[in-house]
């Protein structure tokens, strides 16, 4: 796979060389991660149906292909408008000086309101995933854990939902920025949601899986960016994480075909450097070694046999990251 070179022309038309435009590093490079502190156990009222990994600790519904019936579809279709809804939400309380921590506060409340479970809330049996949101700040590939660091002008952060209600999750994410973001970095975050909704335009019955990663990779390396392999989607339906599992990056013999009535998430994160990553002390936050911004999409898709919906939209149609119809591929 080629990756655009520094010294090769940008990929957004400049006329300038990548390393002076788009691939600036200057520009990208981020300060280190520092994790904050993160507040009290927010409580979620009795009469919200829990999922099973809450009480027994560990997942006890089937974690094989999520294919829906009429009924389980309707329930399905519930579940991704409130995750949805709670991302519009919380998406739109991003701002200079609010804290990751404030953004959970939001879309505890709306999870709520809505009749919802935070699928993470609890999550990870010994692990334990303690709040209701992931929010991943620049150089955080995933998993970041809301905390008391406030968003300052410049940063990116990805807010990641997953709403369980009428025993389905609901799953998706979307990247903000936060005040004045520069040009470079703001490149990655389009070129991130274009890739994702890319991915989810090649999902067709009788395809294989690897349609997926084919139109995300290479997408990515033309425009100088890496896409993260180890995380990928994963099947979803009354099992937060199924099979199967979902890849990015292009994998031999991902031969398995999409089927109607199959739900799964696409979710690909795109990296700026190196693109090599750890965890942090906290056994969740992943972020990259060199501290370059990385961005990241998601939404839970449904196979239909003309292709394919996407279901994490709202009642009205809105979602954080817009429309396949939005998106003008090329023919
Ligand atoms: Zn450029």
């Amino acid at each position: 796979m080629q990756r655009l070179r520094n010294n090769d022309k940008c990929w957004c038309g400049s006329g300038a060389k990548f390393k002076r435009c788009h691939g600036d590093v200057r520009r990208l490079q981020r300060d280190p991660v520092e994790l904050g502190s993160v507040s009290a156990e927010r409580p979620v009222p009795e009469h919200i149906t829990r999922p099973d990994y809450v009480a027994v600790g560990s997942v006890t519904t089937p974690t094989g292909l999520q294919i829906h019936d009429d009924e389980s579809l309707e329930r399905m279709r519930a579940a991704c408008r409130v995750a949805a809804e709670v991302l519009l939400r919380t998406g739109a309380a991003v701002d200079v000086g609010v804290t990751t921590d404030e953004l959970d506060a939001v879309a505890h409340d709306t999870y709520i309101e809505l009749g919802a479970y935070p699928s993470t809330l609890h999550y990870g049996g010994a692990r334990d995933y303690p709040k209701s949101i992931c929010t991943s700040v620049n150089g955080v590939v995933c998993h970041g854990i809301p905390d008391s660091r406030p968003l300052r002008s410049g940063d990116i952060v990805n807010v990641d939902v997953t709403a369980f209600v009428e025993g389905m999750h609901g799953d998706t994410s979307a990247t903000f920025c936060v005040g004045e973001v520069d040009e470079p970095t703001r490149g990655l975050v389009e070129t991130t949601r274009e890739a994702t909704l890319r991915g989810i335009a090649a999902v067709s019955p009788g395809e294989p899986l690897r349609r997926i990663a084919e139109a995300i990779e290479p997408f990515a390396a033309s425009r100088g960016y890496g896409v993260v392999k180890e995380y990928g989607g994963h099947g979803i339906g009354a099992t937060f994480h199924a099979t199967p599992h979902i890849n990015h990056c292009i994998t031999r013999g991902d031969t398995m075909p999409f089927e109607v009535g199959m739900t799964f998430t696409v979710e690909p994160m795109l990296t700026t450097g190196s693109g090599g990553y750890r965890q942090a002390a906290d056994g969740w936050t992943e972020h990259v070694v060199d501290s370059m911004p990385t961005a990241q999409f998601e939404h839970t898709v449904l196979v239909t046999p003309e292709g394919r919906e996407i279901l994490t939209v709202t009642e009205d149609g809105r979602t954080a990251a817009g429309t396949l119809d939005e998106l003008q591929l090329p023919a």
